[in-house]
């Protein structure tokens, strides 16, 4: 998972900031999840999803289900979804991947991952309940 930094320009607010992008191989499992509140990015590495969950409850309950109820909620008071979109961390605007994609050298995988995570991301040591 390679990381790079770069600008990014919000139509709403008109401000830039920067953000952190993750480049995702086909080879890295890692889960992004993006808080629901705020602009924070949480970026699972596989290998901790494996040490800290219970394949057969993930089965049992659904993989996107199970691991979003065992996250701690953000530092903000949100909590981290799949489903969450990216936020400007100025105005907290929802900013889609199509945006997303226009501004910056986006690079995806063939079976659909976004090979580019943008956000206030920090890892995944810390985040579960
Ligand atoms: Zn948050
Ligand atoms: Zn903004």
């Amino acid at each position: 998972m390679g990381v790079g930094k770069n600008q990014f320009f919000c139509h709403e607010c008109e401000s830039s900031y920067p953000i952190e992008i993750y480049r995702i191989e086909y080879t890295d499992e890692c889960f992004v999840l993006n808080c629901n509140q705020c602009a924070l990015t949480l970026v699972i590495i596989g290998d901790d999803w494996d040490a800290k969950l219970d394949p057969n409850k993930s089965k049992k309950i659904g993989f996107e289900k199970y691991t979003e109820e065992s996250l701690k909620p953000c530092r903000c008071g949100g909590v981290y979804r799949f489903s969450a979109p990216h936020r400007c961390p100025v105005c907290l605007s929802a900013v889609s991947i199509e945006v997303i994609k226009k501004q910056i050298d986006w690079w995806g995988t063939e079976d659909g991952i976004p090979g580019v995570v943008m956000g206030i991301a920090y890892s995944s040591s810390n985040c579960w309940k």
